[in-house]
């Protein structure tokens, strides 16, 4: 047999999920997104450093795919963001709670989610990535769910349109579960 090893059937039960995005979509739509930075940021010749910069946790997985999808030497950092409201509801209040490890002044930054829900997370990252003189900005997001959209925000590339659905797996978590399934799939009884 070649390819992959299987993950673990733990990970491979829909249950108790339904099934939204397949595994093998997602990564389909991650090695389209990769080649479409490496062609974005391939033409450009400020030689300015690119700076991939996942928003924790929700993005990592997503991330750790894409980077290995772009054809050009990066730098990773890490945001974490704190959205206060319930689990499913986002209240629009955003506190940065793990601040960036390097300046990012002149330098090019693409900001990765996992979602863009209502828009007040990224609106807000945008923004504070801004002040600090990136030679660049722009936003990765592996799904996106234009019903519940408050603020618009242009997602410069994007995964998947959604429907109104809260979805788990492939980095989202329901209470900090279910990141490491490797589908993206949507709790039933929501
Ligand atoms: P926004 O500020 O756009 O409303 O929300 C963004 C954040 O809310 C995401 O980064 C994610 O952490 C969380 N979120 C929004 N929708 C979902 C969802 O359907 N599933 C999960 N697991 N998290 C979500």
């Amino acid at each position: 047999m070649s390819g992959r090893p299987a993950t673990p059937a733990w990970n491979r039960s829909t249950d108790p999920f339904a099934e939204l995005i397949g595994e093998e979509a997602i990564a389909r739509r991650v090695a389209e997104i990769g080649a479409q930075i490496t062609a974005d940021y391939g033409a450009l010749t400020d030689g300015a450093q690119v700076v991939v910069l996942g928003v924790l946790k929700g993005s990592v997985i997503f991330l750790a795919d894409l980077v290995r999808h772009i054809g050009l030497p990066v730098y990773l950092d890490f945001i974490g963001i704190s959205s206060y409201g319930d689990a499913t509801q986002s209240s629009g209040v955003v506190q940065i709670t793990q601040d960036l490890t390097r300046p990012i002044a002149g330098k090019h930054v693409i900001i990765v989610e996992d979602i863009v829900d209502t828009g007040h997370t990224v609106h807000y990252l945008i923004e504070n990535m801004r002040t600090r003189s990136p030679a660049s900005v722009k936003l990765c997001s592996l799904l996106h769910k234009p019903e519940r959209a408050e603020r618009q925000v242009p997602i410069d590339y994007l995964g998947f349109t959604i429907p109104n659905k809260f979805v788990v797996g492939y980095g989202l978590d329901v209470a900090q579960q279910y990141r490491n399934l490797p589908f993206i799939g949507y709790v039933t009884n929501a």
